[in-house]
């Protein structure tokens, strides 16, 4: 599947599924495991399950998203590391793939700093906003505090961390935050689906006044949905 969120990147999915039931996830990801109705119950629930990891042919894309419709926090850890060696095993015949590992759970990577293969993975996490206070309406996987402190504290290379959908935020806390993580990239933006999901917004001076912020601290930013705050 064609990750829209990331470009050139397209999703290997042998676990699929995910419980933190953020808000805005029903009309994205959610909505298109709706699709798999006749497929795979699980699936059509977004229930956490495996897949055959055979079954699963690895996409062609030079980037791939591991698990993309999924929180692998939920995985069992036998079957990620199965999973990660099929990955190594593809990256001896295509060595210049490189592989996203996303969790908004990101203390789970700890387990797995030892099982990724190295110069091809990059980790990801979402941060939406700085602010915890409310945030348990919006989703039930660790507060951005929790997040953040868990993500910074991995002692991984390469990082990136997606503010999106961008919520109203406190400039020079999360500035400090996103720029002591020391990301290769930040990729944010607005709420793609508002006409079915409403979240705080921050305005988009606000926004732009973060980006540059970002940029000047040598930060690559990729934007995406940047629009007035509704
Ligand atoms: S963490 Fe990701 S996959 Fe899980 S509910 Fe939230 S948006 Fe969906």
């Amino acid at each position: 599947m064609k990750n829209h969120m990331y470009g050139n990147t397209k999703t290997w999915n042998p676990f699929k599924g995910c419980e933190f039931s953020c808000i805005y996830c029903k009309p994205s990801f959610q909505g298109q495991a709706k699709r798999q109705k006749h497929n795979c119950l699980d699936c059509y629930a977004f229930k956490p399950h495996e897949h055959k990891i055979e079954d699963r042919a690895m996409p062609s894309s030079p980037t791939v998203f591991f698990c993309g419709n999924a929180d692998i926090s939920f995985a069992r850890p036998d079957f990620i590391r199965l999973a990660i060696a099929r990955v190594k095993d593809h990256l001896k015949r295509c060595p210049y793939k490189q592989f996203y590992f996303q969790s908004k759970n990101p203390k789970c990577f700890e387990q797995y700093l030892g099982d990724f293969p190295k110069g091809n993975s990059i980790l990801l996490t979402t941060l939406e906003t700085n602010r915890d206070e409310g945030y348990n309406l919006v989703s039930q996987s660790p507060v951005p505090s929790q997040r953040y402190e868990a993500f910074k504290a991995i002692d991984w290379p390469r990082k990136i961390v997606t503010i999106e959908p961008i919520m109203d935020f406190d400039h020079d806390i999360f500035l400090e935050w996103i720029t002591s993580i020391k990301p290769e990239a930040v990729w944010i933006g607005y709420n793609s689906h508002p006409d079915k999901v409403q979240l705080p917004e921050p305005s988009l001076e606000k926004t732009q006044k973060f980006i540059a912020a970002l940029k000047s601290a040598g930060i690559e930013v990729k934007e995406k949905d940047i629009r007035e705050a509704i």
